[in-house]
């Protein structure tokens, strides 16, 4: 069975074709800069060199059309025909309430996932835009949505609530969501296997860390608490992004600038490591400043570990216990300096770090001490893996 996995974006579409006899990855690429001047499709066949297209790309038809070219092409491709693809799944930002887990797509789900837009304005009409393209394409593929969202939803009303008026909720449907759900399960459960031990059984803490952040609470398998809530930007200090801040913060800029589309720009796009540091979004620059004696470098990058540490004893308490912290994403899978300073603080928890074990890049490793009480664990996440999985499992059914 051959699944076409894709996540749409605004002006990007990401692919990949797995195989799920063994769950290898035939090939995959990226299409930029849809509907921008300077568009192109980057193809790569397993174990080939990539391909690069240059070309008009103007729209998510246009786009599908090229993919599926390159998947035919053939030096480069890997299908001799399309019928050899058995089902497309798509990556979708916003599930809201509506769905608590993957869904075959039909009439009705592409309905729910329109309802649910003014959750998510720049991801769920470009995710939309990625099924109906497909849809015209191949009319007859069976396709699956997998929701950021839908992990989340196991959340008791406690966690998600958010300490306003009722009705907003009620009404409005104003409540934590949470996002990177599908990384955040699919590291949790992996973890689980690498430790040899129920999922069930199990209290982890998941820490998704990239250009966004979010930490996770997952209690037997399920989530019960996560750090990103009606949007995106709540939680741990992100690339652009502020994470927490007391709302009083927020009343405070909207008097200074007087349009939420000013202060919604500074709080996702101009705060976080590029508004502490003044100079970069990316890690790999903080830490290279911070080393050289930058002081606001350094700052945000303490302010990451420590924002980190202080979710993992909250949901370490909230759970009444922890088995496991998980490091995953960008950051999680290759900084090995966030990951000491944020493990260093966690001995009073039994999670004893070995600063031995943690020079592992992009690889699956235990990092604490051997006999430690609580395991610490570097995941690399693979949510097209888990994407690919749903739709199998779902279009099998049929
Ligand atoms: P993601 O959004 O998961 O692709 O993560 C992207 C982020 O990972 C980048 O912005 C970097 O800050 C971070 N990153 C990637 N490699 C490294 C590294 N070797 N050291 C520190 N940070 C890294």
């Amino acid at each position: 069975m051959k699944i076409l996995v894709l996540n749409c974006g605004s002006s990007s579409l990401k692919y990949q074709l797995m195989n799920m006899q063994d769950e290898s990855v035939l090939a995959k690429g990226l299409v930029e800069r849809i509907g921008i001047a300077g568009s192109r499709i980057k193809h790569v066949r397993t174990g080939l060199d990539a391909v690069v297209r240059d070309t008009d790309i103007p729209n998510h038809k246009v786009a599908i059309k090229l993919v599926l070219e390159a998947l035919l092409d053939p030096n480069h491709g890997a299908l001799r025909d399309l019928s050899e693809l058995s089902a497309a799944g798509h990556r979708v930002v916003h599930g809201g309430e509506l769905f608590t887990t993957s869904v075959r797509i039909d009439a009705d789900v592409i309905k729910g996932i329109e309802e649910v837009i003014h959750l998510a304005p720049l991801h769920n009409p470009a995710n939309l835009q990625g099924i109906r393209a497909m849809m015209d394409a191949l009319p007859d593929l069976p396709s699956v949505a997998v929701f950021d969202t839908a992990f989340h939803q196991t959340m008791p009303p406690r966690a998600f609530v958010y300490g306003i008026p009722y009705h907003y909720y009620e009404k409005d449907r104003v409540r934590r969501y949470g996002f990177h759900g599908t990384s955040h399960f699919y590291v949790a459960h992996r973890a689980a296997e690498i430790l040899g031990r129920p999922v069930g059984e199990l209290k982890i803490v998941t820490c998704h860390l990239g250009n966004g952040s979010s930490v996770t609470a997952v209690n037997g398998g399920k989530c019960v608490d996560t750090s990103m809530g009606l949007g995106t930007a709540e939680g741990v200090l992100m690339g652009t992004r502020s994470g927490n801040v007391d709302p009083s913060v927020m009343l405070f800029l909207m008097e200074q600038e007087n349009d939420p589309k000013v202060v919604s720009h500074i709080v996702h796009k101009e705060s976080g490591l590029q508004g502490i540091s003044g100079f970069s979004s990316d890690l790999r620059d903080i830490e290279e400043e911070a080393e050289k004696g930058n002081e606001r470098a350094q700052l945000a990058f303490d302010m990451l570990c420590y924002g980190i540490r202080k979710y993992i004893g909250s949901y370490a308490a909230a759970m009444g216990g922890l088995d496991a912290v998980v490091f995953t994403a960008g950051i999680g899978e290759n900084s090995s300096l966030l990951r000491e300073k944020v493990s260093e603080g966690l001995g009073f928890l039994g999670a004893h770090f070995d600063p031995s074990r943690n020079q592992v890049r992009g690889k699956e490793a235990e990092i604490s001490a051997p006999g430690s009480k609580v395991k610490i664990l570097v995941v690399p996440t693979n949510e097209e893996l888990v994407i690919a999985r749903d739709t199998r499992d779902l279009v099998g059914k049929r």
